[in-house]
This record gives structure tokens, sequence and C-alpha cells, in this order.
């Protein structure tokens, strides 16, 4: 056997071993009463607040009890989206005006840059160690500790990850959290990073005592009836360019803060329209325009694989995945959707 077979091939995991040593050992450097402080990314999705829950909820087992979650905007008392309401966990949640103001320890979750953090990005500095967990190829890597797997299906991977090395075994509640990450970001286990380790996740949870049936319901299900009147109107507007992005076609369509007054809805109502609309089969790319402010957009993207959108976010200032991504547009819809246009014929 010759030199080089004997040598150890190079570990290439990602996080690397002395990434996973770095987290694990500035969580258990701590007193139990040290002040933790989880951050998820703003307008907190169901892997943003699962992630930061599940792992809320396993340092509590750990007999941390000065812990605090939040997400940037989060006001008195925190509300978070209807279909996430019942989480284990939410009892942690605090307004972001009220939390730590350098706390021993940071986790934050699910957010590939620092600007996802809003006016919480300055708790990266002011903490004693700052611990990044999330999934994004984008993450810009900010922060002190990076738990970054762009292989990972949802940043709940990385968070069962951490757990099970902190000695945290996983219980029904930590369970739920995690489930509704990994489900939420993986399309209910039907989009392609859903690998046999992302089933085999789902089985470990699923075996801890959870009701993925009960979950779903909740969680993807149930939308008042003013939802779907308004569901109707956004999907009635789509357009199809079938010539845009190089031929493999467009379709979208916009929502207006008028259009969710009118059926007295939420915001949140908007997220699942993406999948209504990427359904068209004549257009690789799809978008939703869902106005936030005057002049201020909160543009969905999806791929069917012939266009990397996350390319197309990035360009516009936003991020994400190949497959799915989004950014924040500004102007009229019209400008939004002009912007895309270019971009996708860049
Ligand atoms: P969404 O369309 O909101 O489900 O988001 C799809 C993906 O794009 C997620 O991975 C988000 O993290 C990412 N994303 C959405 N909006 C933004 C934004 N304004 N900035 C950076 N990434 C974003
Ligand atoms: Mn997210
Ligand atoms: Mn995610």
């Amino acid at each position: 056997m010759t030199a080089l077979a004997e040598a150890p091939a190079p570990d290439t995991s990602v996080p690397s071993p002395d990434e996973w040593e770095a987290a694990v050992g500035a969580v258990r450097a701590l007193p139990q009463d040290a002040q933790v402080l989880l951050v998820c990314h703003v307008n907190p999705d169901g892997d943003a607040l699962g992630s930061m829950l599940g792992v809320a909820l396993g340092l509590r087992r750990l007999g941390f009890h000065n812990l605090q979650a939040t997400f940037p905007g989060a006001g008195s008392p925190p509300v978070v989206p209807e279909p996430f309401r019942w989480l284990p966990g939410l009892d942690l949640l605090v307004p972001a005006a009220a939390v730590f103001p350098a706390p021993d320890v940071l986790l934050c979750f699910d957010a590939a840059s620092a600007s996802r953090l809003g006016d919480l990005v300055d708790r990266l500095d002011t903490a004693g160690a700052a611990i990044v967990l999330d999934h994004h190829a984008s993450n810009t890597r900010f922060g002190g500790i990076h738990l970054v797997d762009p292989g990972a299906a949802a940043t709940s991977v990385v968070a069962e990850g951490l757990l099970a090395r902190l000695g945290v075994a996983l219980d029904p509640e930590i369970a739920e959290c995690l489930y509704v990450a990994l489900a939420t970001d993986t399309g209910s286990f039907r989009f392609d990073m859903t690998t046999p380790a992302v089933h085999e996740m789902a089985a470990r949870l699923i075996a801890a005592g959870i009701s993925p049936g009960e979950i779903s319901r909740r969680v993807f299900d149930t939308r008042p009836f003013g939802a779907v009147r308004l569901y109707g109107d956004v999907l009635q507007r789509a357009q199809l360019e079938p010539e845009a992005a190089g031929g493999v076609g467009l379709v979208w369509t916009y929502a207006t803060l008028d259009d969710l007054a009118r059926y007295g809805q939420q915001p949140y109502v908007l997220e699942p329209l993406i999948d209504s609309v990427r359904i068209a089969a004549e257009a690789d790319v799809s978008c939703v325009v869902k106005q936030v402010g005057e002049a201020e957009w909160a543009v969905s993207m999806r791929s069917k694989g012939a266009v990397d959108v996350s390319r197309v976010a990035v360009a516009l200032g936003g991020g994400g995945h190949r497959l799915a991504a989004g950014f924040t547009g500004r102007g009229s819809v019209g400008d939004v959707v002009a912007s895309i246009r270019a971009q996708l014929a860049a």
C-alpha cells in the first residue's frame, strides 16, 4: 500500500468536525443561568420557527433557564403566523425590543445573510459567541461559528445534529418543531432535496411520538374562508409569458395590501399561492409579488430546474436556493416584474 493510499481522506463533511466542536464547546462552556438568545429570519417560516423553537426546547431540557427566542419585528406580544400558533416553545418568544442587549451566546436560524436579522443584527457583535445554523448555498458566512450545510433540506437538519451532539434526546415537543421545519422546506417531502436522509430524519421525528397528519392539517391545510376567495382573485390575474427566461417561460401574479384588506386577511395567507402558480406547465419560472408597503414587495420565485432563481434573487438583493428564492422589490408591480424579466434574460 502506498503512503498516499494510507493518508486519511480529507474530511469534506459540512459542517466540519471543528465547526461542530466549536458550537458544542460554546454551549457547554456556558453556566446554566447564561443569557441565551435565539433568533430566526424576518417573516419567519416553518423552518425558521421550527428550528429555533426545537433548539430552544432542547436547551431548556439541558437546564438553561435564561432563554429568549425572537425574530426581527416581533412585537409585544410577538405574533407568529396563524398556522404556527400551536408550536411548542412559543412561550419562549419575546418582543424584539426586549431581547438581551449582549447575550452570552446567540444562535441564529435559517438566515442566509446578516440583513435577514433586521434590527437585531447588532447582537452578532454584542453576543459572547454567535452560532449560525443555516442551509442556504448563498449563506454569506456571517457570525463566528458556522453550522451551514447547503446540502441540508432544512435548517432543522442542522438543528437536529446540534441537539444530538449536545446529548438532547428527541421528545414529542422538539420533534414537532423539527418536523414542521422539515415538512415546510421540503414542500411536504416533494422537492428534489427529499433524500433518504430526509425520510430517515422524518422517521426519527415520527418515532418520537408526533402525528404527521394532524401537523399537516394545521400547517398546510387550514386557512380562513376569506383566503379562499382572495386566492381566486390573485390566481385570476396570473400572467403567462412563454418567451421569457430565454424561452422556458415565466408565470407570475401579484397581491396587494388592498387585496388583503378586501378579504380581511393577514399577509401569511399569501405564502401558499406560489405553489398554485408554479403548476403552470408552460413556464419553468414562477413568481408571486406580494405587497408589503407603499412601494415595497416581497417576491417569491420558483424554478422547475432550467433556471437558477437564486442567481436572479441575489442579483436583485435577495437570496435563497437554486429552485426557490426571493427578494424585496421596490417601485410598482410592473417595475418589479420588469427587473425579474431582465435578470432572467441576462
Ligand atoms: P419564499 O418564497 O418566501 O418561500 O422563500 C424562498 C427562499 O428564498 C427561502 O429560502 C428564503 O430564505 C429565500 N428568500 C426569500 N426572500 C428573501 C429575501 N428578501 N432575502 C433573502 N432571501 C430570501
Ligand atoms: Mn426560511
Ligand atoms: Mn430553510
